[in-house]
């Protein structure tokens, strides 16, 4: 039997009771709000394209004409003058793509699938394992120097006539710092090797750090030896969740990416990226916010943002115990302590209704700073404070909740059995319950 609209309404409101609550700016990863303005004007792009669908660019030359001029103010913003691109699902979409991409190209020149490899910063979003795990290639893992960025010594002797991709981050998510992209592109340049610039997380904030006279290095088409970059409009774009563009230098490069068989009994079949139906919403919304921003208001946003994420870097710096990982490029940040046991100040914090990221290696605390986290900063601090000082002074006790957790899957010396682990937690979580 069916429920009634009303009521059914009502229990999709009542359900989000115990979500983390990032109208607050209680949460420190996983949503970018850019105000109610925007979030109403994606709604309403959103529903207006809800039912479209991109798979057929034919039907709906509306969609087409969203993706073309999202890609094309992209590919403009990362000074790709023949770039060519298409809007995903998101950032791990565009970044199987890319891997994808090189993979075929690498075949093509008679590389053997099985010995291929991936060249990729162990700091590297794990959507590349991810994709080296899909795709048949072996990753190999350029270790990372005391800044946090990629050892550009190191990737040079890893290189090899096996490897079918580079990449570099701009920046990583861990520690929010740019990997030396110009170098690393250059070493691929000179053997022939594609590069990819995962730009995810900091593709639609560096340009603007930049032009507001930050010191960014460069890490975008401009460099030559870049090939590919991957840039999540659902991240500082301000765009609804499901929208990200992977671009690359000039059409030749992106063919590969597609997919197409012609003797299909149902019809010829052609897609540009990996799912086959595409909401129209998202894609719809992600127009929306880049016209309706434009580049003054993502530079405002820009300004206001760093703001807030330099006083919390001042704030957190000035708390005793406490200490920033490296030095961030932008709003990322990882927080650490030397003396007391940092994952117990994050259940503290989750106590207090925040919601944050852990980091593993060495253990940190991360924060994704937006522009909706400056009303709420003096608090964030407080409570941090509040923690820190509760956590230095109980000393030595065993940690509970999540910090033993991670405390425990960190220090497993066997990684198989961690691995397997997380897989049957995974499987928990999903086990439906009433
Ligand atoms: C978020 C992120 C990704 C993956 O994007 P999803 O949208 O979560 O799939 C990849 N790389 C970096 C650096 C990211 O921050």
């Amino acid at each position: 039997m069916g429920k009634p609209y009303d009521q059914l309404i009502e229990k999709l409101s009542r359900c989000r009771a115990n979500d983390a609550d990032w109208k607050n700016a209680r949460t420190w990863s996983l949503v970018y709000n850019a105000g109610d303005d925007v979030t109403k004007l994606l709604k309403e792009a959103y529903t207006m394209y809800l039912s479209e669908n991109a798979l057929n660019p034919m039907a709906f030359p509306s969609l087409k004409k969203f993706e073309t001029e999202v890609v094309a103010m992209t590919a403009d913003l990362f000074h790709g003058v023949e770039a060519v691109g298409n809007m995903t699902s998101g950032g791990t979409e565009s970044i199987l793509l890319a891997v994808k991409t090189a993979r075929d190209r690498a075949r093509a020149m008679g590389k053997g699938n099985a010995g291929m490899e991936i060249l990729l910063p162990l700091s590297a979003h794990p959507a590349f394992m991810k994709a080296a795990h899909y795709f048949d290639l072996t990753p190999v893992h350029i270790p990372l120097r005391d800044d946090f960025r990629a050892d550009v010594d190191a990737a040079r002797k890893l290189i090899n006539d096996k490897t079918a991709l580079m990449v570099g981050s701009a920046p990583n998510f861990p520690y929010g710092v740019v990997d030396p992209i110009a170098d690393l592109s250059a070493i691929a340049m000179e053997r022939g090797i594609p590069f990819h610039v995962d730009a995810c997380v900091g593709g639609f904030i560096l340009p603007f750090l930049k032009e507001l006279g930050h010191d960014i290095p460069d890490f975008d088409f401009k460099l030559p030896g870049v090939t590919s970059i991957s840039a999540d409009l659902h991240k500082y774009g301000y765009a609804a969740k499901g929208a990200s563009v992977v671009i690359y230098r000039n059409k030749e490069i992106r063919k590969r990416q597609f997919y197409a068989w012609a003797d299909w009994p149902g019809g010829i079949y052609a897609s540009p990226t990996m799912t086959g139906s595409r909401g129209g919403g998202a894609i719809a919304a992600a127009w929306a916010v880049m016209n309706y921003l434009g580049r003054e208001g993502y530079l405002r946003i820009t300004r206001a943002t760093m703001e807030t994420a330099k006083e919390l870097m001042e704030g957190i710096k000035a708390i005793s115990g406490l200490h920033i990982l490296g030095r961030p490029d932008m709003t990322l940040i990882a927080f650490g302590s030397d003396k007391f046991n940092i994952f117990m100040v994050g259940d503290f914090l989750e106590g207090r209704g925040w919601q944050l990221d852990r980091i593993q290696r060495p253990p940190a605390l991360h924060l994704v700073v937006t522009v909706s986290h400056a009303k709420i900063l003096g608090q964030f601090l407080k409570d941090l404070a509040e923690g820190a000082a509760k956590i230095a002074a109980t000393g030595a006790a065993q940690p509970t909740g999540m910090a033993a957790m991670y405390g425990m899957i960190g220090t497993i010396p066997d990684r198989a059995a961690a691995h397997n682990f997380i897989l049957d937690f995974l499987g928990d979580i999903y086990e439906h319950k009433e």
